[in-house]
């Protein structure tokens, strides 16, 4: 009997289709889908739904990247947030992180990627045009670089740093990640130490 008359053509689709997420590959898609089949069946089908909704909701702010369910996203939207400071993060889970101290009273900008010359993702892959439009445009005064703290987020910043030092001298460029332990992804650092390194950026 051959191997594809055993194998259930629904689990082969869904293990191909998680596959397809960034980071996932075989082993990520085969721990998702064999463990999601160990939930009750209830349980399971509110998983798939809230991902479906998720999926069919969010998208990207249009004037910052950030992941929202409008086509402006709440922080662009409030009136209260100023413009002229712009706090650069990779993803919107990372803009979220910050969120999270609710200090932060600038926008964000979320680069949808980083830097990594390895994987072929160079700066023209990343949203970095739209930052500098953005700068211009609200005549920016500070820009606080938020990537990880890690070799790629790393060379991110320093890509950002010089490149706004000689478009915009007059523009203060900040980087947050002082004190963060190298290598942890800003996501998933204690609030005491994002708040931290966010006050003593550098
Ligand atoms: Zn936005």
């Amino acid at each position: 009997m051959a191997f594809e008359d055993v194998f259930p053509e629904s689990l082969k689709d869904a293990l191909e289709g998680v596959k397809r997420i960034p980071t996932y590959g075989e082993r990520g898609a085969s721990r998702l889908v064999y463990n999601l089949m160990k939930l009750e069946p209830q349980e399971r089908r509110e998983v798939v739904e809230n991902l479906m909704k998720a999926s069919e909701s969010l998208r990207p702010c249009k004037e910052c990247f950030l992941l929202s369910e409008e086509e402006l996203c709440k922080v662009c939207g409030n009136p209260k947030r100023s413009k002229k400071f712009i706090c650069v993060v990779e993803e919107s889970q990372d803009a979220y992180a910050i969120e999270r101290l609710e200090r932060y009273k600038g926008v964000y900008h979320v680069l949808q990627g980083r830097i990594a010359p390895l994987e072929g993702i160079s700066p023209q892959d990343i949203t970095i045009d739209r930052l500098l439009e953005r700068i211009e445009k609200n005549r920016v005064r500070e820009v606080i670089i938020a990537t990880n703290p890690n070799a790629e987020g790393e060379a991110t910043a320093n890509y950002l740093i010089k490149l706004l030092k000689d478009r915009f001298p007059a523009v203060k460029v900040s980087r947050v990640s002082y004190g963060l332990q190298f290598g942890s992804l800003l996501e998933f650092v204690d609030e005491l130490s994002l708040e931290k390194s966010f006050e003593n950026r550098k």
